[in-house]
């Protein structure tokens, strides 16, 4: 197996190009599995571990730089203002993955269960994605085409994903066999966003990729209108609404049975999360104005 360790991004780029078959590897917690599996032997390896230039997080304004190759355990650290994907890195893996695991891993991956996407999806996050010859900038709906396919390249590598960030409460939860350690049957996020007065809501492991609910956005944005909540935190929103809106989510899932979880029990999954992170993040807003 040949191996390529670049000291610098362009360096990487070049070696992308000159060897579109070279297989990139940054924190290696999914890559290392396949390769000990037997599942995956290529011939060559791109070492982007080292790669500063991957590594930073940058705010210009209310936009969020985040570069792919920083670890979860930096996300928690460095960007405690951006919940859900807080949330989302806190339940990947054990501390040891998340000092190795990377957001740029997950997208590569591009797994249904990848716990950083519904976060990314609910911040319409943007992945920028660079070859010796330009970049481009593609949504996230565009960059994760299907269950661990994403849009990528041969000569590409992802430098980093952008979003703006919200004004708003924002979660991340998962159900899964355990409470830690493990892949989710299934994924929530979710985000307020006050200035334009809506929400999104992204759900994981329910579908061939990451899933918006567009239905069960309108709806929560609505019911939040008509109670006059996103001027009034504190006025009461009614459980039956809520229950509406999990409902909602779930008909939106397009789950399939499986090792890990039963279609039913997914579907049911996603009206008992997206209840809990609306009534959640209300709960939030009302603490926040008291
Ligand atoms: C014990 C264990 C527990 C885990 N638990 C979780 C969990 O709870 N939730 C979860 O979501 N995941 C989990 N994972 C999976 C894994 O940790 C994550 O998917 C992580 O985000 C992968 O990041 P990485 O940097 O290690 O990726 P790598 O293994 O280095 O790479 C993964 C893929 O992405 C590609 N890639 C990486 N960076 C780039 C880039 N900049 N440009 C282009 N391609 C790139 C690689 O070529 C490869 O195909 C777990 C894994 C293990 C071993």
């Amino acid at each position: 197996m040949e191996f390529f360790q670049p000291s610098s991004l362009r360096e990487a780029l070049e070696l992308r190009a000159a060897h579109p078959d070279a297989v990139p590897i940054a924190g290696g917690t999914d890559l290392m599995v396949e390769l000990n599996f037997g599942r995956r032997r290529p011939a060559t390896i791109l070492d982007i571990s080292r790669l500063s230039e991957l590594q930073q997080i940058g705010r210009e304004g209310d936009r969020v730089v985040l570069g792919p190759g920083v670890p979860y355990a930096r996300i928690i650290r460095e960007l405690p203002d951006q919940l859900a994907l807080v949330q989302a890195a806190r339940t990947v893996g054990s501390p040891q993955i998340r000092n190795r695991g990377t957001v740029g891993g997950n997208l590569g991956t591009a797994s249904p269960a990848g716990d950083a996407l519904p976060a990314l999806a609910v911040y319409d996050a943007e992945v920028v994605l660079a070859s010796t010859s330009g970049s481009r900038r593609l949504s996230w709906r565009e960059f994760l085409v299907g269950p661990k396919r994403n849009a990528l390249a041969p000569d590409e590598l992802i430098v980093s994903v952008e979003w703006t960030a919200p004004r708003g409460p924002g979660s991340f939860s998962k159900v899964g066999t355990r409470n830690a350690m493990v892949i989710a049957i299934a994924g929530m996020g979710l985000q307020l966003d006050e200035s334009s007065r809506s929400l999104r809501l992204a759900m994981g492991s329910v579908g061939p990729t990451i899933l918006r609910a567009p239905e069960a956005e309108a709806f929560g944005a609505g019911v939040l209108d008509e109670a006059g909540a996103w001027s009034n935190p504190g006025a009461a929103v009614p459980a039956t609404a809520l229950a509406r809106f999990g409902e909602l989510a779930a008909a939106a899932a397009r789950p399939i049975d499986d090792v890990r979880g039963t279609a039913a029990y997914r579907r049911h999954a996603c009206a008992v999360l997206a209840r809990r992170a609306l009534a959640w993040a209300l709960d939030d807003r009302r603490l926040r104005a008291a």
